[in-house]
C-alpha cells in the first residue's frame, strides 16, 4: 500500500468511527481470513443478570443467595455484580466474610457467616472434588438457553446451581452477517461453558467456537484459528483480551472497553457496536485493494 492510500483509508476510517492506531492495520485487515470475537462484552452487553437459582434439598433460595452475594461482593467479575444486585433486589442481607480469594477461570471462595462458600464453573466444583451430576439436566437446559450455569458449594456440599444470562448486543447478528458477506469466517473465543457458548454461536451463525479457555488460553486460541483458517483478526474489550489482541495478525478493541485492550490493539472501534468490524474490513479492501 502507498502512504497516500493509507492516509485516505485512515481518514475515511475516522469518519466511520474506526481509529487506526497503526498504518499497517489496513493491510493486515484486508488479509484477514477469520474474525475471532471475545464473547462477554464484545458479542454481549457484558452485563449479565441472575435468571435461575435451583437449590439442593435442605437449602433455601434466600440463604444461598446471601452466601453467594457475600462472596461475590469481593469480586470484580461481571457475574459477581449480577449476583450481588440480585441479592439486593431480593432484600437479602450479606453475612460478613473473611479470606476471599479467586481461582483463575474457575470461580471464587470465602468464609461467609462462618461457612466455607465456593461459587464457580462446573470445572471448579470438580477441582474441589464435588459431583454436580444432581444438576446435570438443569445445566443442560440452561446452557441450551444460552445461560451460563454456576454452582455453589457450602461447607464442601453442593448447595445450588445458579444461572446468569448476558444479552446479545443490538447489531451483533447483522455485523456477523456482514462479515460473512465479506467472505470471512467468524469464531467466538470465551471462558464460558461450552454448551452456553455453542447456543449463542448458533443463534448468531458463528462458524467456530473455542470455549472454556482460561485467560492465558486466548493466545493459544488465536494460534489454533490461524492454523485452521489463516490470518486472524481478534476483537475484544477486556484486560484479559490484551495478549490475544497483540498475538492476532490484527487486533481490534471495542472503544467502550478497557484502556488495556485499546492499548494492545491496532484498531479501536469508537462505538460499542460491532458494526465497526465489517466497516473496517470493507474499508481496508476498498483502499488497499484498489491502490498499489
Ligand atoms: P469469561 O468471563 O470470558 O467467562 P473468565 O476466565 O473470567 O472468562 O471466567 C471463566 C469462568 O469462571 C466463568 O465463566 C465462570 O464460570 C467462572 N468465574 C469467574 N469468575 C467468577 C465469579 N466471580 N463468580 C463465579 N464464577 C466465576
Ligand atoms: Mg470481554
Amino acid at each position: 500500500a502507498t502512504p497516500t492510500s493509507i492516509m485516505v483509508g485512515t481518514g475515511r476510517g475516522a469518519e466511520l468511527g474506526v481509529l487506526f492506531r497503526k498504518g499497517e492495520a489496513l493491510q493486515s485487515l484486508r488479509d484477514a481470513s477469520v474474525v475471532a470475537l471475545d464473547k462477554t462484552g464484545t458479542l454481549t452487553e457484558g452485563r449479565p443478570t441472575l435468571t435461575d437459582l435451583l437449590t439442593s434439598p435442605g437449602y433455601e433460595r434466600k440463604e444461598v443467595l446471601a452466601f453467594v452475594a457475600a462472596v461475590e461482593a469481593h469480586s470484580e467479575h461481571p457475574i459477581a455484580r449480577a449476583l450481588v444486585e440480585a441479592a439486593e433486589r431480593e432484600g437479602v442481607e450479606r453475612p460478613a466474610t473473611t479470606g476471599f480469594g479467586s481461582v483463575t477461570g474457575m470461580g471464587v471462595y470465602a468464609v461467609a457467616g462462618g461457612r466455607r462458600v465456593e461459587v464457580g464453573a462446573d470445572r471448579y466444583m470438580r477441582h474441589l472434588g464435588l459431583d454436580v451430576v444432581e444438576f446435570a439436566l438443569a445445566a443442560e437446559q440452561l446452557g441450551r438457553d444460552g445461560k451460563s450455569p454456576l454452582y455453589v458449594a457450602i461447607d464442601g456440599r453442593l448447595a445450588a446451581i445458579v444461572a446468569v444470562a448476558d444479552p446479545i448486543k443490538a447489531g451483533t447478528a447483522a455485523a456477523i452477517a456482514a462479515l460473512h458477506r465479506l467472505g470471512l469466517k467468524v469464531a467466538m473465543v470465551t471462558g464460558d461453558n461450552r454448551r452456553t457458548a455453542n447456543a449463542i454461536a448458533s443463534q448468531l451463525g458463528i462458524d467456530d467456537v473455542v470455549a472454556e479457555v482460561l485467560p492465558e488460553g486466548k493466545v493459544e486460541a488465536v494460534k489454533r484459528l490461524r492454523a485452521a483458517y489463516g490470518a486472524v483478526a481478534f476483537v475484544g474489550d477486556g484486560i484479559n483480551d490484551a495478549p490475544a489482541l497483540a498475538e492476532a495478525d490484527v487486533g481490534l478493541a471495542i472503544g467502550t472497553g478497557t484502556d488495556v485492550a485499546m492499548e494492545a490493539a491496532d484498531v479501536v472501534l469508537m462505538s460499542g457496536s460491532l458494526h465497526g468490524v465489517p466497516n473496517a474490513i470493507a474499508l481496508s479492501k476498498a483502499t488497499i485493494g484498489n491502490i498499489h
